[in-house]
């Protein structure tokens, strides 16, 4: 393959296959080779590839009207606000096209909440080992270094704390006058899958009406449906004030959200935010038929149901390896931490045609499509188990 790639810029280390068809979990690549899609293209298709519903539905719209602009009204984009704040309890939308804008619009809508307060430097307050995106206000949000180097100076505006650290956040609110919102991941996905304890996310919120700062959920890959709730937030019993989409919302068709309520709904006004693109009638209409099948097939219950079933036959199967560390995870977020750097799993699984991912350097982390059969389960358990043991073994 390589060669292949020449004229393009080499931001990605690429596994060595190219895919041109899919179905469902499964993939088939050039040569007619099929593999079991364990990752949904980082948590993308969560209803699998060509769910043939939502193909329709692009196709339809494709042939009636693919954009006019925000210049006028889109109806579909008004439904699919509705939508959205009536599955969340949020109360706005501002659609865009992918995870780093969602999450640029809530940055935008923080530093102006502070300024209409008064703060002259308005704060985000960010986490360790969090992801927000590429873009340069959301690589500098994001807790990576390995994001950040060489693209300083760094965007000013963000503090960083641990994550799942009440008490550095407590230490920030005594020490940092400027402060105005907090973004975290409910669950660190690049970062590892981490899960924060079970008060975290209360404790947050507690302090941000405290202290008037936004909470700021970004659930970019932990939403629509993926953590076994339709928002992972929705395990915790509290509500955000601001909370970024993308990933899942279109099941392919690009397609980011930024939702607000409480404080946070209206402090953008007409002129302060736009996107050319943004919420046209094709990626509403592909996000609003995908919403309409994780509803009707409901597909969180079974992200719940198969994500409990995969995390425990995963504990069991690995209880021996002594190179694993942890297996965590919620609904079909699912990270197995080894001892040791482990990227060389993903070629290894390609080999037996199966697509897992590495993040964190030492987590193999899954990201299967919310369809996965009982049947399809069982053989990721197969083939990647095996494939675990033997890495631990061998490195
Ligand atoms: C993927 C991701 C982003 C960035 O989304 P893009 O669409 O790649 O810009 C931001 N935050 C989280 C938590 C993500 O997983």
């Amino acid at each position: 393959m390589s060669g292949q790639d020449a004229a393009l810029m080499a931001t990605y280390a690429r596994q060595p296959v190219a895919f041109d068809r899919g179905a469902g979990v499964w993939l088939w690549d050039t040569h007619g080779e099929r593999y079991l899609d364990a990752l949904s293209g980082i948590a993308v298709c969560g209803l699998g590839h060509a769910h043939p519903e939502v193909a329709r539905a692009i196709a339809e719209q494709a042939a009636t009207l693919v954009h006019t602009s925000n210049l006028y009204q889109v109806p579909l984009q008004a439904r699919l606000a509705e939508r959205l704040t009536a599955l969340s309890g949020m109360q706005q939308a501002f659609f865009c096209n992918s995870g780093a804008e969602a999450n640029e619009a809530a940055i935008k809508i923080a530093r102006k909440y502070g300024h209409a307060r008064g703060v002259a430097v308005p704060t985000v307050v960010v986490a360790d080992g969090s992801f927000h995106g590429r873009t340069l206000a959301t690589l500098s949000a994001t807790g990576s270094r390995k994001v950040q180097a060489g693209f300083e100076p760094l965007v000013q505006g963000f503090t960083r704390v641990p994550y799942d650290d009440l008490d550095a956040l407590r230490r920030v609110a005594e020490h940092q006058r400027d402060v105005v919102a907090v973004l975290l991941e409910p669950v660190q996905g690049e970062g590892g899958i981490r899960l924060p304890s079970a008060d975290y996310l209360a404790g947050v919120r507690a302090l941000c009406d405290q202290h008037d700062w936004l909470l700021m959920l970004d659930e970019i890959q932990t939403g629509m449906a993926r953590s076994g709730r339709w928002f992972a937030f929705q395990h915790t019993g509290i509500r955000p004030d601001v909370m970024t989409l993308a990933k899942g919302l279109g099941n392919g068709v690009p397609i980011g959200a930024c939702l607000a309520g409480g404080k946070a709904a209206d402090v953008l006004q007409a002129g302060n935010h736009g996107s050319t693109f943004g919420g046209n009638p094709l990626a509403c209409r592909a996000a609003l038929t995908t919403l309409d099948i994780i509803e009707r097939d409901g597909l969180a219950q079974r992200a719940a149901q198969l994500g409990a079933y995969l995390l425990q036959a995963l504990r069991e199967r690995l209880a021996a390896c002594p190179g694993v560390v942890e297996v965590r995870g919620l609904g079909l977020l699912i990270g197995i931490e080894l001892d040791r750097p482990c990227a060389a799993l993903v070629r290894q699984a390609l080999e037996k045609h199966l697509l897992i991912n590495v993040t964190a350097e030492r987590v193999v982390r899954l990201l299967p499509p919310l369809v996965m059969s009982d049947d399809e389960a069982e053989l990721l358990l197969d083939t990647l188990c095996p494939l675990i043991v033997e890495f631990c073994a061998e490195n």
